[in-house]
């Protein structure tokens, strides 16, 4: 790809899950980058090929302190020598793991109020209005640039699987992914786990763009809330790395996956590790006894 990562090293493996019938796959976008969510970085790459087709060289973007769009657009940054900043949705003397990365890939940072965060465009224009440079990168990267660099996903697929499951919060790579099932001609049914309270959000979205029959939004395991767990699921979590060496995060990943294991969908099932493991690192995370 033009845009300094390569989707080449998103391999698929094959996975056994107790219970499962028929064949289980993950395709390994966690790959793509050790740091950087694999989805974010599709959800990226056409964004910043269309940035530098119209000649800017600085991409401004918008997160929270949690924000694996916010680390990815540092990321990619330092890869291609574009500047980068980012509003933060954040008190000045907050730190993490997250915003280290993000300093470390050279991102200035911008704490903002909640208030002013909400009206980006009027952030975007009192700190960047009339420079000529910077470009603007919706919060978590939504666009039609997105789902394009998401649907490439399924043109790297060899076979057509029954069903895709995935960690859904936008429903960006959800549309995405069905896009592509459509281009193919396919027949697959995408299961969209969300992983916050927002089903009926993603549902209307899908609709807005007559893709309601290619997802289905499963809302039963968003475990209360975004961040939320509890000792089930972190417990589930441990399992699964421990048997498979494959890390995931309590954020995305754990509770797609733990939905996977508790709705077993027959046939051939591709699930989707979208990335996200700085997750896995978090304080609250780490205070848990594992
Ligand atoms: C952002 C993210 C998602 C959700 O993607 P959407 O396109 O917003 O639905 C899933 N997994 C990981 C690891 C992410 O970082």
């Amino acid at each position: 790809m033009s845009s300094g990562f390569s989707s080449i090293a998103s391999v698929i493996g094959e996975l056994n899950l107790p219970g499962m019938e028929g064949r289980l796959f993950i395709k390994r976008d966690d790959l793509i980058h050790p740091i950087v969510s694999g989805n974010k970085w599709r959800k990226l790459k056409f964004v910043i090929d269309r940035a530098k087709l119209v000649g800017k060289s600085h991409l401004v973007t918008f997160g929270g302190a949690y924000s694996n769009h916010m680390v990815a657009t540092a990321c990619a940054g330092a890869v291609l020598g574009m500047k980068t900043s980012c509003f933060l949705r954040a008190d000045e003397d907050i730190n993490n793991h997250y915003l280290q990365c993000a300093r470390l890939y050279g991102m200035e940072l911008i704490p903002t109020s909640r208030e002013s965060y909400r009206n980006k465009k009027a952030l975007y224009e009192l700190h960047f209005g009339g420079n000529e440079q910077t470009y603007f990168v919706g919060e978590g990267g939504e666009s039609e640039e997105a789902k394009s660099g998401v649907s490439e996903i399924i043109t790297e697929l060899d076979n057509e699987p029954d069903f895709i499951v995935h960690a859904s919060a936008t429903a960006t790579t959800a549309a995405g992914l069905a896009r592509g099932i459509i281009q193919r001609g396919w027949k697959t049914t995408i299961l969209a786990v969300t992983v916050l309270k927002n089903a009926e959000e993603q549902r209307q979205k899908l609709k807005e763009q007559g893709l309601e029959n290619v997802v289905q939004v499963i809302d039963d395991f968003n475990f209360g809330g975004y961040a939320k767990t509890n000792a089930e699921l972190m417990d589930f979590i441990k399992s699964f790395i421990a048997k498979t060496g494959i890390m995931i995060d309590p954020v995305y990943t754990g509770k797609a996956l733990y939905a996977l294991e508790k709705i077993k969908p027959g046939g051939n099932v591709l699930f989707l590790h979208t990335g996200g493991t700085l997750g896995i690192f978090s304080d609250r995370f780490l205070q848990t006894k594992l």
